[in-house]
C-alpha cells in the first residue's frame, strides 16, 4: 500500500468510505486550476512562516538552521491533488493487507518483541496482537517508512497548494520534533503527506502521543521500535480503547434481512441484533460488552460484522472503515484466527502480495516495462494488466484479481508476444 499515499495516525488527508459494491480509496480532491505554483516565491514564503512556527514552540536558532536549506519538492503537490481512476475493491485491499506474508511476519514480530509487547499491554492497557497489526499496516513492521524529507514536503505544502494552514501546523510541529533532539532532520522521511516511523505518526499527533518507552529520554519513533509500540498503544488508549474487549466479530445475517439500520455509528444492543435474526457467523448466540454497529463493507450479500467500541479506537488510527477492519482483521489472524467464512461478492478474488508480485513477474516475461517486482500494482501495472485483460479477452479494467493470474499461469513462461493488433502500447514508468 505504500507509498504514495498518505497514511497515519490521523492523517486527514486519506480517505476512504465504503460504497456499494466498491470501496474508494480515493482522495476526493477538488480540480484545481491554479496556476503553475512559481518556486520563486518559497524562500519568502518560508522566511514569512519563522514568527508562527517561533510562537508554536520552535527556537529561532533552529527555525534558521532547518529551514535555510530547504528546497520545495514540487511532486508533493501533484500527490495532494492525486486522483485514482482505479477503484480499489474491498476484497483487494484486504488481500494485500492480511495476507499470509504479513499474518506470519507479525507473528515473528508478536515472539521477538514478546516481553516489550508485555510491557507495553501493562501501562497502556492495549494487547500486543492488536499493536503489532497496527505496526504491519501502517509500516510493514518498520519496513517502509515512507523516503521522503518531511521538512521539505511540509515546507512545500505550507506555502503551496490547497491546505497550506493545516500543513503549516505540522511543518512547525515537525520542526519542534527535530528542535528538540528527538529525531534528526535526516531520519524524519515519510509519506509526501507528512507520515513518519514506525507507526506512522503525523508531526502533530507524536507530539501529543509519542511516548519514550525505552527511557533513553527520546521519543524516537524511527529508531526504537518500544518508543514506536508504547506510542501505538498510548494512541489507542487514548482513543478510547478498552482492555478485554472485543473489536467485533463476524456475524451471519438471516435471509431476507433488511440492511437499513447498518452503520459503524448506528450502535445497537445486541438483544436488538439479536431479536433481527444476527448470529455469530458460526451460529452461536451473540455476545460482548455494549452496543455494536452492523458493519457491511460489500454491501448485505458479503462479509457481515458487528462492531463494538474498540473498533471505534481503531478507526480514529485512521479515519477508514477499510483501514479498520484490515487492523482489526489482522489482530484477529496474528491471535490463531482464520479468514473471513462469508465471501466477498466476487467471483474473481483478491491477490496477495505474494500473487502480485508473481503478476508482475508474469507482466515483466511479457515485455511490459513495469519497473521493479514489488508487489504494489500502480499505474504501470494497470496499463498492463489492460493490455494482457484485452489480448486474453477478459473485461479490460486494469484491476488484477485471480483471474488475470490463473491464465497467466496457464500460459506460463512469456506466453503470447505482445506484437499483435498494435496492442504493444507504451508502459508508463513509476
Ligand atoms: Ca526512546
Amino acid at each position: 500500500m505504500k507509498r504514495n499515499k498518505p497514511a497515519g495516525a490521523c492523517v486527514s488527508t486519506r480517505f476512504a468510505t465504503f460504497t456499494v459494491p466498491l470501496l474508494i480509496l480515493a482522495v476526493t480532491a477538488t480540480a484545481h486550476a491554479q496556476a503553475a505554483p512559481d518556486p520563486a516565491s518559497f524562500a519568502p514564503c518560508v522566511a514569512g512562516l519563522k514568527a508562527a512556527a517561533v510562537a508554536r514552540g520552535v527556537s529561532p536558532e533552529g527555525y534558521e538552521r532547518l529551514t535555510a536549506s530547504l528546497v520545495p519538492d514540487m511532486k508533493v503537490l501533484d500527490l495532494l491533488d492525486y486522483q485514482p481512476e482505479f477503484r480499489t475493491p474491498i476484497w483487494d485491499y484486504l488481500a494485500g493487507l492480511v495476507d499470509d506474508e504479513r499474518v506470519a511476519d507479525g507473528q515473528a514480530m508478536l515472539a521477538q518483541w514478546g516481553d516489550t509487547l508485555a510491557a507495553v499491554a501493562a501501562r497502556f492497557h492495549v494487547d500486543p496482537a492488536t499493536v503489532v497489526a497496527v505496526w504491519g499496516v501502517e509500516s510493514n513492521f518498520g519496513r517502509n517508512f515512507g523516503s521522503r524529507p518531511l521538512l521539505t514536503s511540509l515546507s512545500t505544502l505550507s506555502c503551496y497548494g490547497r491546505r497550506q494552514a493545516y500543513f503549516r501546523g505540522e511543518f512547525y510541529d515537525a520542526l519542534k520534533i527535530v528542535d528538540s533532539g528527538d529525531v534528526s532532520a535526516e531520519q524524519l522521511t515519510g509519506s509526501w503527506a507528512g507520515a513518519f516511523g514506525h507507526t506512522q505518526f503525523m508531526p502533530s499527533t507524536f507530539l501529543r502521543l509519542a511516548v519514550d518507552f525505552d527511557g533513553d529520554g527520546r521519543r524516537d519513533l524511527v529508531g526504537s521500535v518500544p518508543d514506536a509500540l508504547a506510542s501505538t498503544a498510548n494512541f489507542l488508549r487514548k482513543a478510547g480503547w478498552r482492555e478485554g474487549e472485543v473489536w467485533g466479530y463476524e456475524v451471519r445475517l438471516p435471509d431476507g434481512f433488511d440492511a437499513s439500520g447498518a452503520g459503524r455509528r448506528n450502535k445497537q444492543s445486541l438483544a436488538a441484533w439479536s431479536v433481527r435474526g444476527v448470529k455469530r457467523v458460526d451460529g452461536t448466540p451473540l455476545d460482548g460488552a455494549g452496543n455494536a454497529g452492523l458493519l457491511l463493507p460489500a454491501g448485505p450479500k458479503g462479509p457481515a460484522f458487528l462492531v463494538f467500541r474498540n473498533f471505534d479506537a481503531i478507526y480514529g488510527y485512521n479515519a477508514a472503515e477499510s483501514y479498520a477492519l484490515a487492523i482489526a482483521h489482522l489482530s484477529d489472524r496474528l491471535r490463531g484466527g482464520g479468514p473471513f467464512v462469508t465471501p466477498w461478492p466476487t467471483d474473481d478474488a483478491g491477490l496477495s502480495r505474494a500473487e502480485r508480485r508473481e503478476l508482475q513477474t508474469l507482466l515483466i516475461a511479457r515485455g511490459h516495462a513495469i519497473g521493479t517486482v514489488d508487489g504494489m500494482l500502480g499505474d504501470a501495472s494497470r496499463a498492463a494488466i489492460r493490455i494482457e485483460q484485452q489480448r486474453l479477452g477478459q473485461p479490460v479494467d486494469g484491476r488484477g484479481g485471480q483471474k488475470l493470474l490463473s491464465a497467466l499461469r496457464r500460459e506460463g513462461g512469456a506466453g503470447q508476444p505482445l506484437q499483435q493488433d498494435g496492442l504493444d502500447a507504451p508502459t508508463q514508468g513509476r
